[in-house]
């Protein structure tokens, strides 16, 4: 068994192996893609100490600090079930998609989260071409320029008032016939100059030329009329959705479905902590997720020396 297994390689795992591993324990990481969102991010201006990086080579960077220590990789491998131990001290194990099953004294969960896609044409087409996630991430790359928010709950009204200090105009489209994100917001949002808002506006799609988004549109569904509007970026704000599914039932979740963890990582079961965006941590930024991993690891090795001896 390992002394640390680690499900999920983005930062936060990644983080987490290379402290484990530090101490001289025996740690595997099983991924479903080792690197995590990284991956499909371009530029990264924002991790500390690294001016500058795009996702793909970050990720490999991840990669390559893990394999300089003595780590298991095990990539393309999905976790399915979490099954506790029977008694305090006793192993937990891991059901893998794969058939197989890992057993460990302690487990870290760093299986991250997806943003929720409009799921529009265009969308795919032009990811990282304009369409983007994250405002603290990609915001300052649409300086002075024309973006749109699709969604108006709180992540949506937030990265609406944050865009709109950063580009030259934001254009906030909500389904629904009114904005969802706390009044204190909404109005915040209201006295801003040069946001545009739209409620009971339908995202139909995400139009581009020669590569790049050029505007978006939307159907007024009280009129059923058309529009389109020219603008360069277009933030989906629909919501983050954390990679915990299979944990239903054995861990802690909170309402958003993150697993609920404390200051230091521990989930409620114990042998069995977290890390990065799958958790309650605030924030989800990759310079968070790799503090937290490290966190975890840091209380894993804690639970681990206070393990009685067999
Ligand atoms: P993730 O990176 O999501 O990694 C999760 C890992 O778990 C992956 O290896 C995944 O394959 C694996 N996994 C999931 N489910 C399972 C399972 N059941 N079994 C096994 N493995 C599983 N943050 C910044 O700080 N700066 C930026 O510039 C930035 N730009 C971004 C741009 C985009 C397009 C996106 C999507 C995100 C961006 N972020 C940025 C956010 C940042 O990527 C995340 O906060 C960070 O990656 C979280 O790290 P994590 O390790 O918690 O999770």
């Amino acid at each position: 068994p390992y002394d640390v297994l680690i499900i999920g390689g983005g930062p936060a795992g990644a983080a987490a192996a290379v402290y484990a591993a530090r101490k001289g324990i025996r740690v595997g990481v099983a991924a479903e893609r080792f690197g995590g969102q990284v991956n499909d991010t371009m530029a990264i201006e924002n991790y500390i100490s690294v001016l500058e990086t795009d996702g793909p080579k970050f990720a490999a960077a991840l990669e390559a600090q893990v394999r300089h220590y003595d780590v298991d990789i095990m990539n393309l491998q999905r976790a399915e079930k979490l099954i506790p131990a029977s008694e305090p001290g006793d192993l937990v194990q891991v059901e893998m998609a794969n058939g197989g099953v890992l057993s460990a004294r302690s487990v870290i969960l760093s299986t991250g989260a997806r943003w929720r896609n409009v799921n529009v044409p265009g969308e795919a087409e032009y990811r990282n071409k304009g369409v983007a996630y994250c405002p603290h991430c990609d915001g300052p790359l649409f300086k002075g320029k024309r973006v749109s928010v699709i969604g108006g709950g709180n992540s949506g009204v937030e990265a609406a008032i944050d865009l709109a200090g950063i580009v030259q105009h934001v254009t906030l489209v909500e389904f629904a016939d009114a904005l969802k994100a706390d009044a204190v917001l909404v109005s915040k949002l209201k006295s801003l100059p040069n946001v545009d808002i739209h409620v009971n506006a339908q995202t139909t799609e995400i139009t581009g030329a020669d590569g790049k988004v050029n505007g978006l549109s939307y159907k007024d569904r009280v009129s059923g009329e058309l529009h389109h509007i020219e603008l360069e970026g277009v933030f989906v704000q629909i919501g983050l959705v954390p990679n915990t599914e299979f944990l239903k039932g054995t861990v802690t979740l909170s309402r958003f479905g993150e697993i609920e963890v404390d200051a230091k990582g521990h989930t409620n079961v114990p042998g069995v902590f977290a890390a990065g965006d799958c958790t309650t941590v605030p924030y989800k930024q990759i310079v968070i997720a790799a503090g937290a991993g490290s966190t975890a690891a840091l209380s894993a090795f804690d639970y681990l020396i206070r393990q009685p001896v067999a």
